[in-house]
């Protein structure tokens, strides 16, 4: 007899199966949430859930200590005002109990359990392409037959086995703090292991330590471990809250991390060691996560430098408070940054250790070899026990999903094949190939970088609001394109390079479980510029998703949904929102003092050895200029350097931070040149002044610090950035045809190279990237009448290019001048001279100038310090010389 195929498999499971609008899978926060909406917007619809009860986290991790790590001011629901009045917390992180009881009182309250089919596990799910619909089979009951199939199976939901040889001989008692008991575990008298030292165990090593006879605990990895001080809820935080409840809870909304607390704004770099302590002391009095992660300095979680003063102070404390050396050591953090993994809030955890019943064995010099029927043994001793705890962790993000197997999406696809080399998703909600299927804080979800209630909140939102809408169009599937979904990952990836995340093995990376393709998970951009991604989804017509109808009604929008880097997102966003006037329509003297006004607001830039403020003689009479000079022993060679601003606006200081890195990056001396500027000094004012700049520079670079060789004349470089850019060329090929002084290479950042505005980055940038065309155009009307220019010391493209110093050519995606800068470095290229280009993705014309506000121009800026390193015929940098920055 013929066996039947999947799809006739389905539909017969079909036929018996409830049948629902929606299921629900899980009963924790996510799925209650759910619930609520799903019911409030008429659709059917049912949960289903492995435990016997309501709480997901919460109903499993009973073991002692366990509490919430975010302030339970903000870990509770926000959807509902009376609800927020109804209940009130009893302590600052509430305990599991008290958490569990919380969940229960809102399934209660909205009379949820009606539709949550408890004890029930959801074992496989298939969709019927002719049915449009999912068939999931459960181990207890009917399968269910549902149009939308949402994961609501939480992050840190399936407990990660023991990888230890041996487990099963064991004949003393197995407890893993992901699946306690719930009648409790009696521990006075045992000898007990605890095997992990991630939250759990920190949470749970102290109380287990009050009980036992005796505990020793297997320590892989120390984590940054900094006091709860739990106790009644803040006063202060509960006041902000009451003060105006919306406003905060819209405000945690809009946040990085769900919790609405300011980030520090000042750089490491601009404090004392004094100021850097006192922010320290009082981060650590506050006993809060957020705060300790984001309250200390603004460079401490993108920048190694910034984060090694943090992590050095909580090492110390470590030292401070764990009396036998050795053990004080083991326990202290040296192989990640602070913060890459997930910190942990502790109660007398390191005091635990100077106990007498307490022993730490480090598992990185005495691995275990096995687990024997007695107790633990390894490399160096034999632990006897009665109690092993697993505090092992959870297989996060994708453990819970994959779980399901097989989850079977268009075309027999199964999504642990789709997923064998990491997870792909559409905003970590949607799944290409997958219709109709949706998962709640999944991979590529804020998710664990968040308050986890408040990003909750959002996709729930959001997830039931577009069944809603759909409903409404007459869709019935949807589904995320592939060029969404590769989107999303190149911005995830975009993002997770302004944090340090990725230098770590984490759970976060999927370190942790033997076998699971490595990469970030959660999204590290933000729980309120992911919420503002989203609903420009939507506003833009569904960006990214086919929805189709039965009537054969489609619609694809199709795209990515965010192109520019997500600090340039940001900035370009703030500066929407300031609403400011065209410079433009500022005149030229408007136009200055509001580029000066804007740059003192800046962040300083960081120190190098020296800065001088002197004037050196121009193509007709004294200019002013800045001099950078490195900290390192010199002399050095010197990079003559153009400031940008159209030829109208800007200074030898405007373009500071720049400098001020590119000195310390290339560790070379940058003379910035305060060159005439139009409509004062019109063309070719400023291209002279840049030869003579050179000249006068080469002339004196003995007195300048600048190192010399065998022909008196040390390697002279030129850089520029935009109008300074034009300069730096102009005097590249001026320098060429009049003599000298020669140039061993130019650095050119966004250089305007050519008069005409018809390329296509002129045509897609014209508007919305700060450098608009109508600004171009009122640059040029300034500098050069239009007979001249077609000149090459105005338009250098259009000059003889052969002969020219070695270049590096830097261009941004996203600006007008992107195609122009791109044909000088080609035309350079087909005419000899040696050329690098680097082409800045999702950058604007400012991006690679905004040290310490655009993080992701820092990887574009140590490509053009190796390259004029390269051209001055110096060494390549050792890692370590390098200044450290989330490149
Ligand atoms: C000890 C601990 C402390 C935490 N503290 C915080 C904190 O302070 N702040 C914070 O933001 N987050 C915290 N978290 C993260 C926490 O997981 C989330 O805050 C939140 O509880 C997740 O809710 P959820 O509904 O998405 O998932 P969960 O609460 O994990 O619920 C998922 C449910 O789905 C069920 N399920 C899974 N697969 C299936 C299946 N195939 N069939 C049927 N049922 C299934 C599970 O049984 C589970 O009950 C903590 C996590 C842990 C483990």
């Amino acid at each position: 007899m013929p066996l039947p195929s999947a799809a006739q498999t389905v539909a017969a499971g079909a036929q018996d199966a409830q049948q629902v609008d929606v299921a629900v899978v899980g009963a924790g926060f996510a799925g209650l949430y759910l619930l609520i909406r799903l019911r409030r917007a008429g659709f059917t619809a049912v949960a289903l859930e492995a435990a016997d009860d309501v709480g997901g986290t919460w109903y499993w991790n009973r073991y002692p200590g366990a509490r919430c790590d975010i302030q339970t001011t903000d870990y509770s629901y926000t959807f509902d005002p009376e609800l927020e009045s109804a209940w009130r917390w009893s302590e600052k992180y509430a305990t599991q109990p008290e958490i569990l009881r919380y969940l229960g009182f809102v399934a209660d309250r909205y009379d949820l359990r009606r539709d949550i089919r408890f004890g029930t596990k959801v074992q496989t799910a298939t969709w019927d392409e002719a049915a449009q619909r999912w068939l999931l089979t459960t181990d207890n009951g009917k399968p269910v037959s549902c149009r939308y199939y949402i994961m609501a199976s939480g992050c840190l939901s399936a407990p990660k086995p023991p990888e230890i040889d041996g487990v099963g001989d064991f004949t003393g008692e197995i407890y893993f703090t992901g699946r306690w008991p719930h009648e409790g575990v009696e521990l006075a008298g045992k000898r007990v292991a605890v095997i992990g030292t991630g939250s759990s165990g920190v949470q749970s090593i102290p109380r287990i330590a009050e009980q036992a006879a005796h505990l020793t605990v297997f320590q892989r990895t120390p984590n940054f471990a900094f006091p709860a001080h739990n106790g009644p809820q803040p006063p202060d935080r509960v006041a902000a809250l009451e003060k105006d409840r919306a406003d905060y809870r819209q405000q945690a909304r809009l946040s990085l991390t769900g919790v609405p607390l300011e980030r520090a704004t000042e750089f490491s770099w601009q404090l004392s060691d004094a100021e850097r302590r006192q922010r320290f002391e009082k981060a650590l009095a506050a006993g809060d996560l957020v705060a300790m992660l984001s309250q200390l300095w603004a460079d401490q979680g993108g920048d190694l430098e910034g984060n090694a003063l943090a992590a050095d102070l909580l090492r110390e404390r470590i030292h401070a408070i764990v009396k036998d050396p050795e053990t004080a050591e083991a326990l202290t953090p040296r192989d990640h940054p602070f913060g890459s993994k997930r910190p942990c809030l502790e109660t007398d955890y390191y005091a635990t250790f100077n106990r007498p019943n307490v022993t730490l064995v480090n598992l990185r010099q005495e691995p275990i070899k096995r687990i024997t029927a007695s107790g633990i043994e390894t490399d160096r001793r034999i632990v006897d026990l009665d109690v092993i705890v697993f505090a092992t962790g959870f297989d996060a993000m994708t453990g819970a999903i994959t779980a399901v197997h097989p989850i079977t999406g268009r075309d027999g696809k199964s999504l642990s094949d789709v997923w064998a080399g990491g997870p792909r998703t559409y905003l970590g909600l949607t799944v290409a190939g997958f219709p109709n299927l949706f998962m709640i804080t999944g991979p590529g979800s804020p998710s664990v970088f968040s308050n986890m209630v408040v990003s909750i909140e959002q996709h729930a939102d959001w997830v039931v609001d577009r069944l809603m809408a759909m409903r409404e169009a007459g869709f019935t599937a949807i589904e995320a394109t592939e060029a969404a979904q590769a989107g999303w990952a190149r911005h995830m990836a975009d993002c997770s390079q302004l944090t340090l995340h990725r230098l770590a093995n984490t759970w976060y990376t999927g370190a942790n479980v033997p076998g699971k393709a490595p990469g970030l998970m959660p999204y590290p951009g933000g729980v309120g510029p992911y919420r503002t991604i989203c609903d420009e989804v939507v506003s833009r017509g569904m960006l990214g998703f086919n929805l189709s109808g039965p009537d054969g009604a489609v619609q694809c929008n199709d795209g990515e949904v965010v192109r520019l880097q997500p600090d340039v997102r940001l900035v370009l966003n703030m500066l929407a929102e300031l609403n400011l006037p065209p410079l433009e329509s500022l005149g030229a003297e408007g136009a200055r003092s509001f580029v000066k006004q804007f740059n003192a607001t800046r962040p300083a830039g960081r120190p190098v050895g020296e800065i001088v403020d002197a004037t050196l003689q121009g193509a007709d009479g004294p200019l002013p200029y800045r001099l950078y000079r490195p900290s390192t022993p010199g002399p050095h060679p010197i990079v003559v350097y153009f400031h940008g601003g159209g030829w109208v606006l800007g200074d030898e200081q405007s373009d500071d931070p720049f400098c001020r890195d590119m000195c310390r990056r290339s560790g070379m001396i940058f003379v910035s040149v305060g060159y005439r500027h139009a409509p004062e000094h019109c063309f070719p004012a400023a291209a002279e002044d840049g030869y003579a700049a050179l000249r006068w520079i080469a002339e004196n670079a003995a007195e300048l610090g600048g190192r010399l060789d065998a022909n008196g004349a040390g390697p002279l470089l030129v850089a520029g950035w935009s109008a300074g850019g034009n300069i730096a060329a102009v005097t590249c090929q001026l320098a060429r045809d009049r003599g000298g002084p020669p140039i061993a290479g130019q650095l050119l950042v966004c250089p305007v190279t050519d008069c005409t505005f018809d390329r296509p980055s002129y045509i897609e940038n014209a508007e919305g990237y700060f450098l608009t065309r109508s600004l171009m155009d009122w640059f040029w009307g300034h500098y050069c009448p239009a007979a001249d220019r077609t000149d090459p010391r105005a338009s250098p493209l259009r000059g003889k290019l052969a002969g020219l110093p070695p270049a590096f050519v830097a261009t941004c995606e996203f600006d007008p001048l992107r195609d122009e800068g791109i044909a000088y470095a080609e035309a350079m290229a087909a005419a000899g001279v040696p050329v690098e280009q680097l082409q800045a993705r999702g950058h604007f014309h400012s991006s690679l100038m905004m040290v310490d506000v655009v993080a992701t121009g820092a990887s574009g800026r140590v490509k053009m310090a190796e390259a004029l390193r390269r051209f001055a015929g110096m060494a390549e940098r050792p890692e370590e010389a390098m200044p450290k920055a989330a490149e």
